[in-house]
């Protein structure tokens, strides 16, 4: 298996398609993969092939890790564009994860003001007031919403909670008032033996819907670009991206596609 498993609680700065030069803060075990959903194109694995043995990064622990990196960075005159939350499992699952963020605002502030904080997220902890307070500090708020299809959503996302509602999710997307992302992932291929397309309009469609009511600053469409643990998923082509991505600007919604 060629799926990646990130360092913690700090690695890189790695180049970002999305992101520009990215300082990554995983607030998962560095020894494996546990996240609130299990993705069929997670490029990090299956949850129970990489289930970790060591604990999480704590608070101090992130803190001190990070403030080690940006002096040494700054010393080395590297400008970070972006201090990014992601990596192995869901970073807003932290039991500290809004102190976590508190202290990235100081040390951003301290170390490089210009940089972005960015929290890529796939949602399920928004209910959490703690957690919406720390999002709505942070630079981009970025949130993932693949489809509105419950049933695709269970066969690709595959949230672990059987109580999983994306109805509740949108509600909670909209409760950010605008300062929210939309991350969302277009492929084809097939899982299981079944369909994994959603880049065609009895998809996109009721998604768009979805996100002209979260009304967010701004959408980010992308397709698989590293190995996936699910062999039989197919790139979105960038004649099908550029296609949805055309009508999200159509509906007054800031939009890029990557490839
Ligand atoms: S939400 Fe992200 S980290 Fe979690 S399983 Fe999906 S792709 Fe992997």
């Amino acid at each position: 298996m060629s799926t990646r498993i990130y360092p913690a609680p700090i690695y890189g700065p790695v180049h970002s398609r999305r992101l520009g030069l990215s300082l990554g803060i995983n607030l998962l075990p560095p020894d494996g993969k546990s996240c609130t959903f299990d993705c069929v194109y997670c490029e990090c694995g299956f949850n129970k092939d990489r289930l970790p043995k060591l604990k999480r990064p704590s608070r101090s622990e992130v803190a001190a890790a990070l403030e080690a990196q940006l002096r040494l960075m700054h010393e080395q005159g590297q400008h970070p564009d972006v201090l990014t939350f992601a990596g192995n499992g869901e970073p807003t699952s932290h039991p500290e994860f809004a102190g976590i963020i508190d202290d990235t605002v100081r040390l951003r502030n301290s170390y490089c003001p210009e940089a972005k904080i960015s929290v890529l997220s796939n949602a399920t902890f928004i209910h959490r007031q703690d957690v919406h307070s720390a999002l709505m500090k942070v630079d981009n708020n970025i949130l993932k919403l693949d489809t509105v299809n419950a049933d695709y959503i269970r066969r690709v996302d595959r949230p672990v909670s059987p109580h999983y509602d994306v109805r509740q999710i949108i509600a909670g997307l909209k409760s950010f008032g605008g300062h929210v992302i939309i991350q969302t992932l277009f492929m084809k291929g097939t899982s299981g033996g079944k369909s994994v397309d959603n880049t065609g309009d009895e998809y996109v469609t009721p998604w768009l819907a979805a996100v002209k009511d979260i009304a967010p600053s701004e959408v980010m469409i992308y397709t698989i670009d590293r190995e996936t643990p699910d062999h039989g998923l197919l790139k979105a082509t960038p004649q099908e991206l550029d296609a949805i991505r055309d009508r999200v600007v159509a509906a007054g919604i800031p939009c890029t596609a990557s490839y």
